[in-house]
């Protein structure tokens, strides 16, 4: 892991008054753009050849590079023209599933808004699983092997793959046939109880500055194909029996009954305190906790994403509960951005970028 004092290092020279926040073309870049944009920073945008048209269309960018490939971003030459440019890069899903979290945390030396320490925290499954524990959040039960399933489950394989390749099943020989299908039996696996109830992905917002846990917005996924099969007349899965995937192919806005508001705040100041425990000085900056609320209205948890989540895209306007909060158009790219501004005015950067 490249040490704080090295990104700090290379803050120092930074010119503070000409900060350029960037990121990569994927995922929550436009929201991310736009709302460094409303505050005043220069803004960059790396994208694959393929689909720099997008963000030109989209007037996103004060300046976009083409890449043929995400690693590139892990070449000297390259990042050297980065840090030249005196670039925060905003980390989100896209930057660790093709550059790989190991890679930022090792190789990538241009200043990370947030804690690189937590890509680690958040892409483990076992280091989340600790988390969760510590931050005293229920999670699905686990099983260590096939021959234990004893009820219905869902299968996952590692990365950021927004639920690819998943499956249910509820026996042994069922997760076999299932898994042999795919050609995945040589893959990592995890086998989780399947909870049934109602999603809500809460987006959270930390700043050490103020100490506060901000509750931004929430959505709930669109998957593919579990979210059309509502619309398949029952009489045709006579015929007709497809397998409910969990591909993700956008989102919905959601907001909670109030009075369920509390135990969402008490997840995310739960899952912060836990992170100062575990990974001092913990987790910083935008986060998202994936959780199901039961009939008897208990939240299971099964995915924390330690950076800003995709979910955030619906509300680049600003969200019921964000409008609470700051009477102003703030999605959570922008209070990304509003952060880095009033870090640096507070000389406090080395708190919010790593
Ligand atoms: P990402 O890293 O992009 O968040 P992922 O590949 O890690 O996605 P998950 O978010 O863990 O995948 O799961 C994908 C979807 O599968 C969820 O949005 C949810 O609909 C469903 N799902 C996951 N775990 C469970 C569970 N234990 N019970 C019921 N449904 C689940």
């Amino acid at each position: 892991m490249i040490s704080h004092e090295t990104i700090t290092g290379i803050l120092k020279n930074y010119d503070k008054e000409n900060i350029t926040i960037g990121t990569i073309g994927s995922h929550s870049a436009l929201q991310i753009l736009k709302g460094a944009r409303d505050e005043g920073f220069k803004t960059l945008a790396i994208c694959k050849n393929n689909r720099k048209f997008v963000y030109e269309r989209f007037h996103s960018a004060d300046e976009i590079i083409g890449v043929s490939d995400y690693r590139e971003i892990l070449d000297d030459d390259f990042q050297n023209k980065l840090i030249n440019k005196n670039l925060i890069l905003v980390p989100h899903g896209s930057l660790v599933e093709y550059v790989g979290a190991k890679n930022i945390e090792e190789k990538f030396r241009v200043p990370l808004s947030g804690n690189r320490a937590t890509l680690e925290w958040e892409s483990d499954r076992n280091k989340e699983k600790k988390w969760f524990k510590e931050a005293g959040i229920k999670m699905p039960k686990e099983f260590k092997s096939p021959e234990e399933i004893d009820r219905l489950v869902i299968v996952k394989f590692p990365g950021a793959r927004g639920g690819r390749g998943y499956f249910l099943v509820d026996h042994k020989v069922g997760f076999f046939k299932k898994i042999r299908s795919r050609g995945m039996e040589d893959e990592d696996y995890t086998i989780q109880e399947y909870i049934t109830g109602t999603r809500f992905y809460p987006h959270y917002f930390y700043s050490p500055i103020t100490g506060e846990v901000e509750l931004m917005s929430m959505d709930i996924r669109y998957e593919s194909n579990v979210d059309g099969l509502a619309r398949t007349p029952h009489w045709a899965f006579k015929h007709y029996a497809p397998e409910p995937s969990y591909t993700v192919t956008g989102n919905f806005p959601v907001v909670i009954r109030e009075s369920l508001l509390h135990k969402v705040l008490e997840m995310g100041d739960n899952v912060v305190f836990a992170s100062k425990k575990l990974f001092p000085p913990g987790m910083t900056g935008p986060f998202c906790i994936e959780a199901i609320c039961t009939d008897d209205l208990k939240f299971i948890a099964f995915e924390v994403s330690a950076r800003i989540v995709a979910g955030t895209n619906l509300y680049i306007e600003g969200s019921p509960y964000s409008q609470i909060l700051y009477n102003e158009p703030m999605s959570t790219g922008r209070r990304i951005a509003r952060e880095i501004k009033i870090a640096i005015e507070k000389d406090m950067l080395n708190d919010v970028i790593y």
